[in-house]
């Protein structure tokens, strides 16, 4: 048996500045033989799609594979390129007995408001109606009718931070081997709540989110049933159908998998109040991180969330830490500009230059910095925690400037705080240090929630702000709550 196994994954936020060009993908662009030798013995999308082939005996056969970190719409010329690299990569391929593939499943991309939709349906044309088709997705996915209708086996990862990737990509594999040897009739059923959250809400291990997914793994293990999957959605992404969805997969029943679609999304919807955030001001948050008494106290910059499409340049906490004359930080800024100063200076030289907010002027502005540059290299790690372990992520050129109290970690590439490494690499012993600004809502929680002592997380302004209302929504559906307190639903 062969398989077909691929994907694009970006995540789209449609109020960031920054259109997703090739030049983002490129990194991460990898043909044919290329994922295997990328991704084997990695707990990603792919090396859970190569170990399902061998624990199930299908032979996987690597067609095309790209992502990017979250940013703005993706161009249009670079979305139909990947998508035409994809799709040819699978029609050569053919004949295929099933196909695996990994989207992310909130793209956005110029003119295709529903990426991941597309994408399912142009591979569903190459491969015809009878070959199944598996696809694993992002917990933050925007779950189109579209998708659905064009696969036959649909996994979400259950957790956030998303440590059960390489578990859900897995069962996908094994579900779709289960399928094309006959033992199971994969159906789907779809329930779309009128519902938004923030990423910071959706953390799966404290309520509400855990409640719901308690609900929704009791009801995933009733008889008949194949695999539930609850997306929070991406509430950055103004495209009609962004929020909440369920995908309930029965065993060839269609009614049951309706029924138990019906049931979780009605317990999401009761939940909705309780996904309310509470966060401390900037002044209030950076003022209790300075006067702990221990640390690292992690600071979560929620508004330049990176993974969220946040430019990773915002300034607000990095001028207040200065403010306060914050002792043993440590903050990374995205500013290639800023790291070109620093690599001019060299080690041990004085770097004098102005640092970030200048993506957009959502996120602070521009700070004039003089610092020591302590440490220049080229931003390469890989990972070793539980999110994505194994997998190497490129910060490009990176420099660590003293200035004051706080080690500034300058890279040429926005790069999430998800993995110890990213400040290891570059000669920061995270443990070591009093306050740690990770740019993220959520995902930091898996490296850093082991090493803190203390967590604040601030009201920053923001692509991805916990503000809803400062967001200006066109594409979306309406109502829907909490955008319109009187949302109806069931
Ligand atoms: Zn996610």
């Amino acid at each position: 048996m062969r398989v077909a196994v691929g994907g694009i994954m970006q995540e789209t936020n449609t109020f960031c500045a920054v259109a997703a060009t090739l030049r983002d993908f490129a990194p991460y662009v990898r043909r044919g033989d290329a994922i295997l030798s990328t991704y084997k013995q990695t707990r990603t999308p792919m090396g859970g799609f190569l170990d399902a082939g061998r624990t199930e005996d299908f032979t996987p056969v690597p067609t095309f594979f790209a992502k990017a970190v979250s940013s703005g719409l993706t161009e249009r010329r670079t979305f139909e390129a990947l998508v035409d690299d994809l799709v040819q990569a699978v029609r050569v391929a053919t004949p295929v007995d099933g196909v695996l593939l990994a989207l992310h499943g909130a793209m956005v991309a110029d003119g295709t408001p529903d990426a991941d939709g597309e994408i399912a349906e142009r591979i569903r044309e190459v491969v015809g109606p009878e070959v199944p088709i598996a696809v694993e997705l992002d917990l933050h996915a925007n779950i189109s009718k579209r998708l659905v209708d064009n696969v036959n086996i649909l996994t979400g990862y259950d957790t956030y931070p998303h440590i059960d990737i390489y578990d859900r990509a897995v069962e996908a594999g094994t579900l779709l081997a289960r399928t094309f040897q006959g033992h199971i009739r994969p159906t789907l059923a779809r329930s779309a709540v009128p519902l938004l959250l923030v990423p910071q809400m959706q953390q799966t291990s404290r309520p509400p989110m855990a409640t719901l997914m308690e609900e929704a793994h009791r009801l995933e293990a009733s008889a008949g049933m194949l695999a539930v999957t609850v997306a929070g959605g991406f509430c950055y992404a103004d495209v009609p159908h962004a929020g909440v969805c369920i995908v309930a997969m029965s065993d060839g029943n269609r009614a049951h998998a309706e029924d138990i679609a019906r049931q979780i999304a009605q317990q999401a919807w009761a939940q909705r109040e309780a996904f309310a955030v509470h966060n401390l001001s900037v002044t209030e948050g950076v003022a209790r991180a300075v006067r702990a008494k221990s640390g690292p106290v992690i600071v979560a910059d929620v508004g330049d969330n990176i993974g969220g499409g946040g430019p990773g340049d915002g300034t607000v906490l990095f001028r207040q830490l200065m403010a306060e004359d914050a002792q043993g930080a440590v903050i990374a800024i995205a500013d290639a500009e800023a790291v070109a100063a620093a690599v001019e200076a060299g080690v041990g030289g004085t770097m004098r230059t102005t640092v970030g907010g200048k993506v957009d002027d959502r996120h602070g502005a521009p700070v004039t910095v003089s610092g020591v540059v302590r440490a220049i290299t080229d931003g390469r790690y890989v990972n070793t925690g539980s999110y994505m372990t194994g997998a190497v992520v490129e910060m490009g050129r990176s420099a660590v400037v003293q200035v004051g109290g706080i080690e500034l970690l300058l890279t040429e590439r926005k790069s999430s705080p998800f993995d110890l490494e990213q400040l290891r690499s570059v000669g920061i012993d995270p443990t070591q240090r009093q306050i740690i600004v990770v740019k993220a809502a959520i995902a930091w929680r898996a490296a850093y929630e082991p090493i803190a002592t203390e967590i604040i997380e601030v009201d920053t302004p923001g692509v991805t702000s916990t503000d809803l209302s400062t967001f200006t929504y066109t594409r979306l559906r309406r109502p829907i709550y909490p955008l319109d307190p009187d949302t109806q639903y069931l």
